[in-house]
């Protein structure tokens, strides 16, 4: 039996940085009190910035913008390849210009009520204030959102609102807005005022005298270790999804810098809100090393449905209209094919369940875009989702303006990450966490078109103007000596786990135990959680664990580039990232957004919440590997939204 059921509960955490009063005046009046550092005195600072996405990208340029001294890493070899770069669908903003009744107000609302009530009111309502000044911020830097005929911004809709507010460029919206922040991070490259280190992992964090200080990196062409120093480090790493092994994440992105930052002192929240997006090419088997997502926003005009008989093989042009089932039309008139994705998700799921699956294994639906061929016409369909269909095509070898595609659901989007306050500090000073890497203000469902909305507005608006407040109270004149006891022991363990790594020489790969685990955790602690499924993975993930110390084998050295090294180091992290995911999903005895429990469910099958119980972000502290972590409750306050059973019907 595993141990780690037996946590610990400690103190509440309280973020004591959002300020009292009406939600809508709290930013400015954060701003107003958080003390400033003066323009001539911001050189002398220097800030690490591990990341360079959207949230990364746009920190790292607006920071040296004012004048701080950035210090910028990545480990692709430029920061064009970062995850965000493969964003699609588009970027929420109340902007209001369909004058279709949005407000400020109402994305406040949607994104509360989206993530289920597990979000917290101030930040929510931060970051729907800032959505209106990023798309100016990036309309100013070229960016090519599409436009109407006007001329004005164009916009779709996105799951689980009824307006139509989501800016977008193609299905390439991430790579557009990541060449804006990519172009202002260049100009402050060749200014000088940022030094960046591109192919450079960070690997640990120094902490000094309790204060975030540094962190240890390795170059990953040479494999050298190296120390860096900083006043303050900001941590823009993205999610960790990919502790599933098969998610639509970038086959690199991993969870170790925040793992070892938990290891050091953060507290991780909520990280078994996991989002499952309805929306990607269903698997083909075991050969896969990655899923494609097939983005939301073709929901605007694709239909969604299964053969109502069950075991109908007959290809899609042969199931006459009186025997498909439109099940999300159905059941949830008011939003139809745009309901929320913990939603989509869980419909498909029980449409497949029932064995009214299409495709290989019957682990797939359809996504029909007949209809809206037949009333736009095909330019226009291939002018708005041109490149997604072509991308279809290219990976499935159907042609989706013929054939309906077929989609399942796939681990996309990780709403848990590590706690940050209002300042989107972290529980260790002077380390801030932002974009996907915090836990932040998604709750326990993300709605479309809103990560890459937090990403740019915690890295181009919050953290700029918050980490002038921590730096101004700690000015830390003192240099960091390479002979700190803090400073060594960092170094000596990264060395010596690289090294353990390497020594185990055994006859497993890397690859094969993130397998092992990733199919681990999407039967237990995937689309559906239960008390008894999450307490096996428990008990098998300390199994699996010793196994890889025991068999793995790590090809190479360490002093050379060396990819089998890498992924080994990050299996490291998962292996215990996901022991405290399947911990907090058996803690949360309730259903929530994307954390279903089985056993908490309505009589018609949607997620049952706990409020009384669990209306809170689960905060953990780590103890030790294999240990029970500590559990730290933050209270959840809800004065404007208020909670109620979420309904889309
Ligand atoms: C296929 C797909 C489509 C999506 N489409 C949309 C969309 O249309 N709209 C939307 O709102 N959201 C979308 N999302 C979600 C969104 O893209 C991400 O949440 C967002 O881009 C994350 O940005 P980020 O800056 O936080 O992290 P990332 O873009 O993941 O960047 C992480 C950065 O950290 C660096 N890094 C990480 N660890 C280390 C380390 N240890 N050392 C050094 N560097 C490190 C990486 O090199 C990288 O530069 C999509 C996600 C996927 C998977």
């Amino acid at each position: 039996m595993s141990s780690y059921v037996d946590y610990a509960t400690g103190e509440p955490v309280r973020d004591t940085k959002a300020p009292g009063g009406p939600v809508a005046g709290r930013w400015d009046k954060r701003r107003f009190e958080a003390k400033l550092v003066n323009p001539a005195n911001r050189r002398k600072h220097t800030v690490i910035v591990v990341g360079t996405g959207l949230a990364g990208g746009s920190a790292g340029a607006t920071l040296a913008e004012q004048g701080y001294h950035v210090v910028q890493f990545c480990y692709q070899d430029s920061p064009r390849r970062a995850h965000s770069i493969a964003a699609q669908g588009g970027i929420n903003a109340a902007k209001n210009y369909r004058n279709d009744g949005d407000s400020v107000h109402r994305l406040f609302y949607d994104t509360v009520k989206g993530g289920d009530f597990r979000a917290r009111e101030s930040n929510v309502h931060r970051l729907a204030q800032i959505s209106v000044e990023i798309i100016d911020q990036c309309v100013a830097q070229g960016v090519p959102f599409a436009r109407e005929y006007g001329g004005l911004l164009d916009t779709r809709s996105f799951g689980g609102v009824q307006v139509s507010r989501t800016f977008y460029a193609r299905g390439q919206t991430g790579q557009q807005l990541l060449l804006g922040a990519y172009q202002a991070l260049s100009r402050q490259i060749a200014a000088g005022n940022v030094e960046l280190h591109p192919r450079t992992e960070m690997l640990d964090l120094i902490v000094v005298d309790g204060r975030a200080r540094g962190i240890v990196a390795r170059d990953l062409v040479t494999g050298k270790t190296a120390t860096y120093f900083a006043d303050a480090v900001v941590l823009a790493s993205g999610g960790y999804g990919n502790v599933f092994h098969l998610s639509t994440n970038a086959m690199n992105s991993n969870a170790t810098a925040i793992w070892r930052a938990h290891r050091r002192g953060a507290y991780l929240a909520n990280p078994c809100f996991t989002q499952i997006h309805p929306t990607c090419i269903p698997r083909t088997g075991d050969h896969q090393s990655k899923l494609t997502l097939m983005s939301e926003s073709l929901r605007n005009d694709g239909r969604i449905w299964v053969p109502k008989a069950q075991g109908d093989t007959r290809p899609p042009a042969e199931i006459p209209e009186d025997e498909r089932d439109y099940y999300l039309e159905r059941g949830y008139p008011s939003f139809g094919n745009l309901v929320p994705r913990d939603i989509a998700s869980r419909a498909a799921k029980n449409v497949c369940d029932e064995g009214r699956g299409v495709g290989p294994g019957g682990q797939g639906v359809y996504l029909d875009f007949a209809d809206a061929i037949a009333r736009l016409g095909r330019a226009k369909v291939e002018e708005k989702y041109g490149n997604l269909f072509e991308m279809y095509a290219r990976i499935t070898a159907e042609d989706p303006y013929e054939v309906p595609m077929r989609i399942y659901p796939a681990v996309h989007y990780t709403m848990g990450g590590l706690w940050v306050d209002y300042d989107l500090q972290t529980t260790v000073p002077g380390l801030f966490a932002i974009g996907e890497a915090n836990f932040s203000d998604h709750g326990a469902n993300r709605l479309g078109a809103s990560a890459l909305m937090q990403g740019l507005a915690d890295g181009y608006f919050v953290l700029p103007s918050t980490i002038n407040d921590y730096l101004a109270r700690h000015p830390h004149h003192d240099e960091i000596s390479a002979d700190h006891p803090a400073v060594t022991a960092a170094v000596r363990e990264t060395e010596d786990r690289l090294a353990r790594l390497l020594a185990v020489d055994g006859d497993r790969t890397p690859d094969s135990f993130h397998r092992e685990l990733g199919e681990l955790m999407w039967e237990f602690c995937g689309m559906a959680r239960t008390d008894a499924g999450l307490r096996k993975a428990l008990d098998r993930i300390p199994q699996i664990r010793e196994e890889f110390w025991r068999r793995l084998k790590v090809p190479g050295t360490g002093e050379e580039f060396n990819q089998s090294l890498e992924k080994a180091n990050r299996i490291v992290d998962y292996l215990e990232l996901a022991e405290l995911m399947c911990l907090d999903a058996l803690h949360r005895a309730e259903s929530c957004g994307g954390h279903f429990r089985t056993e908490s469910q309505t009589p018609d099958g949607e997620a049952a919440r706990r409020d009384e119980q669990f209306s809170y972000a689960a905060a953990w502290e780590f103890t030790a590997t294999g240990a029970a972590p500590v559990l730290h409750k933050e209270d959840l306050v809800f004065e404007y939204v208020h909670p109620t059973q979420r309904s889309y019907a």
